[in-house]
């Protein structure tokens, strides 16, 4: 656990002093924000609730000033450890959370950053659009802390990441600047200037190495800072964590929401096979294609009984094919055409609505639900959202499923299969006293073998302290 850098009590006397009334460093205020959903603990040295947006600025301006870090917080729903921090954590979530702005001519609205993701979506469906990136947290998880892990989901493959659907963002750079970022480029400030510099001292690397597949979400998006990019900061700082960067207020991209889908479950073998499947789905434009296996499936059934889990096509294991437009005929053709593709054993076409809800919501579920190992052993997260080229999906999970094997873990990978986004849950031995090696000795290897199929450590949730 990181050190507290400063006397929490006079860091919030100065704050209050300030004209920031709701600062904390009380023992029950900083136990809360020691932890968001990830493995690690960190006790902030206070926890700040900003109302207004000048009690932000005064906020890091404190934080500069005595050289204390600071943690900007939505819902705190990430998984890498992202949301923590020694210094002050600014909570966005309680007072800065509304929709400002809703434009259904151009199709954008303007946020908060501690606006709730459903409550935006509320107000874009019933006005026929939706906000394409839909992570399973979508009841809480809020639009400043999708901008900071560039948040996807199941959708993303239809309507892109949250990076692909930011129209604007006013933001407070780490040393102070205010820089709105919108339609019409990135201002010239020295900060700005020497990332131009940076950039164009290493136009060949990020060219080859950078933005290679959708999902290479760890690190720093300098691709959209390429000239040919227009060098595109508001894209860029999506996915930066926090650490370049405060948003204040964002605008976003809302698609329409197609009137017509068909779920198609196509069944395999094994989950080898369902990834091998994936290039063969993708020209069909599904909305969503989702890999599961008969492990999760088992989970269900033996918690919530057998008839929580509706018909699914042989096989052990499964894509879950979403197809989607305006037109129900060419839907339906659509969707028919893709039950027949070869690399699938089994298919079943999913007509009824509750029936498809019914296995959305395995699938959405899967993170908790693969939270036990078979034999009843907690399983943590900690690798749980690498990604690789899809066309490479089948072979990685194979090597995959081997190296668990390997380090005696066990698991049941499930997850964005379109995208090569792997979720999974894994019983580490935290438990023995080698435990935190285990997980170290897994880590590595594992990383090492994301590499070799070219792929990112992380898929969607970001690097936060885990990568
Ligand atoms: C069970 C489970 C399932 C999940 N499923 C998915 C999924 O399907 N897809 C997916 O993409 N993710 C998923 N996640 C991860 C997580 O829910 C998402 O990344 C989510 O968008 C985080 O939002 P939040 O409001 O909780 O952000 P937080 O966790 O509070 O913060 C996220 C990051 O954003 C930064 N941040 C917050 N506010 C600001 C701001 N105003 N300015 C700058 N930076 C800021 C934080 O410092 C942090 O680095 C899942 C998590 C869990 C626990």
């Amino acid at each position: 656990m990181a050190t507290t850098l400063t006397a929490p009590t006079s860091l919030v006397s100065e704050l209050r002093s300030r004209g920031v009334p709701d600062a904390r460093a009380d023992a029950t205020s900083r136990a809360v924000y020691s932890s968001d959903a990830s493995l690690y603990r960190v006790q902030p040295a206070a926890v700040v609730f900003p109302r207004h947006l000048d009690e932000v600025l005064t906020t890091l301006e404190v934080c500069r000033n005595r050289g204390i870090p600071f943690t900007p917080r939505g819902a705190g729903t990430s998984i890498a450890g992202n949301a923590i921090g020694s210094g002050v954590v600014i909570d966005f979530s309680r007072h800065l959370n509304r929709v400002l702005e809703f434009d259904v001519e151009a199709r954008t609205a303007i946020v908060e950053p501690g606006a709730v993701h459903a409550t935006l979506q509320k107000v874009a469906l019933a006005n026929g659009l939706r906000f394409g990136p839909d992570p399973s947290t979508h009841s809480r998880c809020t639009v400043g802390g999708m901008i900071g892990n560039n948040a996807c989901g199941s959708r993303a493959l239809a309507y892109g990441r949250t990076a692909d659907n930011v129209t604007q963002l006013d933001v407070v750079t780490g040393s102070g600047a205010r820089l709105h970022l919108g339609a019409d480029g990135t201002p010239s400030t020295p900060e700005t200037d020497a990332l131009r510099s940076l950039v164009s001292a290493e136009l060949g690397t990020i060219r080859t190495e950078l933005g290679r597949f959708g999902r290479q979400v760890s690190g720093y998006s300098l691709e959209h800072l390429l000239p040919e990019r227009g060098f595109d900061l508001r894209r860029m700082l999506v996915g930066s964590e926090g650490t370049l960067a405060v948003v204040l207020q964002a605008g976003v991209r809302l698609v329409a929401d197609a009137p017509y889908k068909t779920l198609v479950v196509l069944g395999f073998e094994n989950i080898g096979d369902a990834g091998d499947a994936v290039p063969a789905v993708l020209p069909f434009r599904p909305t969503a294609c989702e890999g599961l296996d008969s492990r999760i499936v088992e989970v269900v059934r033996s918690r919530k009984g057998p008839q929580a889990v509706p018909e699914l096509p042989g096989g052990a294991a499964w894509l879950f094919v979403e197809i989607s437009g305006d037109d129900a005929l060419e839907v339906a053709d659509r969707a028919a055409r893709v039950s027949r593709i070869d690399a699938a054993r089994h298919s079943r076409i999913i007509g009824d609505i509750r029936q498809a809800a019914a296995l959305w919501r395995i699938r959405e579920d899967g993170g908790g639900l693969a939270g036990r190992s078979p034999a009843g052993v907690p399983a943590h997260a900690g690798w749980e959202d690498a990604a690789v080229p899809p066309e490479t999906l089948g072979n990685y999970l194979r090597d995959f499923d081997n190296l668990l094997l390997t380090h005696s873990l066990t698991g049941f990978p499930f997850g964005h299969f379109g995208d090569g986004c792997v979720h999974v849950r894994l019983d580490f031995p935290f438990h023995r006293e080698d435990g935190t090696a285990a997980f170290r000795a897994f880590l590595t290897d594992a990383a090492a073998l994301v590499s070799r199929y070219g792929g990112s450590l992380s898929g969607e949730h970001g690097d936060g302290r885990a990568r």
